[in-house]
């Protein structure tokens, strides 16, 4: 059997995977990336992820060490102000508006926020002029055998693969995980997110809005105007028969729903691409690391879409342990591994724990509870120490 040698594996080729390959690749290291799914890149594919995400300061730092913001730069529509609004009644109508300006911390934007499509596509570009990146769609990872100097992975292409560090990228269904026997923990919450972009009359200003509402909340992103055009991303929140309905109408009727939802914040929404529809729950590992192996991202945890935390945690994944590797510990060694799990447990233990209490307050059913994330709302604006310490928290500080 061929066998290739390789400082990092990474098993994924999701965002997580990509920009972990560039970051490695970065330093030096000769690393090889795998996934069995060819990334789609082109906005037209009806495959297309049409999720955007929004980069938190400390993300962007990672991806501007890891040599790919250059290329994100020209797309990024900053993100100056989180709007977040409480609505209620059968009309929607809004019932209390709170604006975090980033402007208050510091003279950056919270965060820049890029099509999901768009980011696998620069991402593949940056692999594709980086030598000792190789990245091998169509193949897929198999068995993982630990010896005292590295591991040797299998790969479904017949070839095998002898590393020092695996970092398993492989989503939250994570085979390498199942194959550690690593335990998660999961909450479930019966919801589900529907994604699409919006053209709307009136601009955006650099402002996400967040409107919540029972069920979850209905949150538009602003985009990069086209032609003028001013255009945002939306994550629709839904209980899973509401989204499900939702998914079902015919385009009049889903536009019509989604103005109603959108309290008519950036006057009357064209929905201008098709939905998709994500499942939404939290989820833990119990460990991050087993032997020569680091999982990452959503192999390690999964949270609800609110206050873009998903792919900024494992951005901070990949940041930890590229730092470890540049203060000169040895690739997939006991110590290295055991410094991640140090480094990582206590910031994901407390992101998922805290994203899930907002996502139960956005859930919120009965009017006591309700008056209750009112008030929560209310208090964390209207109280300047608490409204910045939110702030800070939000960006990972
Ligand atoms: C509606 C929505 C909106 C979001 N918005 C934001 C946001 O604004 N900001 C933010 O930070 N985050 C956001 N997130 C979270 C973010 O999108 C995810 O965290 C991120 O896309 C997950 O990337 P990943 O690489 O961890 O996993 P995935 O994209 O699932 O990638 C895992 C990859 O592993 C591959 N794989 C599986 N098995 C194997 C195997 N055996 N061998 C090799 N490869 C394998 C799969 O094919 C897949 O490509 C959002 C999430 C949702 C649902």
């Amino acid at each position: 059997m061929e066998r290739e040698n390789f400082d990092i594996f990474v098993s994924g080729g999701g965002l997580s995977g990509l920009v972990a390959a560039c970051a490695f690749g970065r330093l030096g290291l000769s690393v090889l990336c795998v996934d069995p799914q060819p990334p789609v890149t082109t906005q037209g594919d009806p495959k297309a992820d049409r999720r955007s995400t929004a980069f938190l300061q400390p993300a962007k730092a990672t991806l501007e060490r890891a040599g790919v913001w250059p290329r994100f730069a020209p797309y990024a529509a900053p993100l100056q102000i989180m709007r977040l609004a409480d609505a209620g009644g059968e009309a929607g109508e809004i019932r209390y508006l709170a604006d975090f300006d980033a402007g208050e911390l510091s003279d950056q934007p919270f965060g820049w926020n890029l099509p999901n499509w768009l980011l696998r596509r620069e991402l593949l570009a940056q692999i594709a002029q980086t030598d000792n990146i190789t990245l091998r769609m169509g193949v897929k990872t198999g068995r993982i055998t630990a010896r005292a100097a590295h591991a040797l992975v299998s790969l479904s292409d017949g070839t095998q693969v002898e590393t020092p560090l695996v970092v398993a990228a492989d989503g939250r269904n994570s085979p390498i995980r199942e194959m550690l026997d690593i335990g998660v923990k999961t909450w479930r919450y019966g919801q589900k997110a529907i994604v699409f972009t919006v053209s709307h009359p009136r601009p955006h200003n650099n402002i996400s809005t967040e409107i919540h509402r029972s069920g979850g909340p209905f949150t538009l992103v602003p985009l990069p105007d086209v032609k003028g055009v001013p255009q945002s991303a939306v994550v629709w929140m839904e209980t899973g028969p509401k989204a499900a309905a939702l998914m079902a109408l015919d385009d009049a009727g889903f536009t019509a729903k989604a103005n109603l939802r959108a309290c008519d914040i950036l006057g009357p929404l064209t929905v201008n691409s098709p939905r998709n529809i994500w499942p939404i729950i939290s989820q833990k590992a119990d460990r991050l690391t087993g032997p020569h192996t680091a999982l990452i991202a959503e192999a390690a945890h999964v949270v609800p879409p609110i206050g873009a935390q998903g792919l900024n945690m494992s951005l901070g994944d990949v940041q930890v342990l590229v730092d470890l590797l540049e203060s000169g510990h040895s690739a997939g060694s006991p110590e290295m591994l055991a410094a991640y799990e140090r480094a990582r447990m206590p910031d994901i233990t407390a992101r998922v724990s805290g994203v899930d209490m907002l996502n139960r307050a956005a859930l919120a059913q009965s009017p006591d509870l309700k008056a209750l994330r009112l008030k929560g709302l209310q208090l964390l604006n209207e109280t300047t120490p608490l409204r910045r310490a939110a702030m800070r928290a939000g960006l990972g500080a």
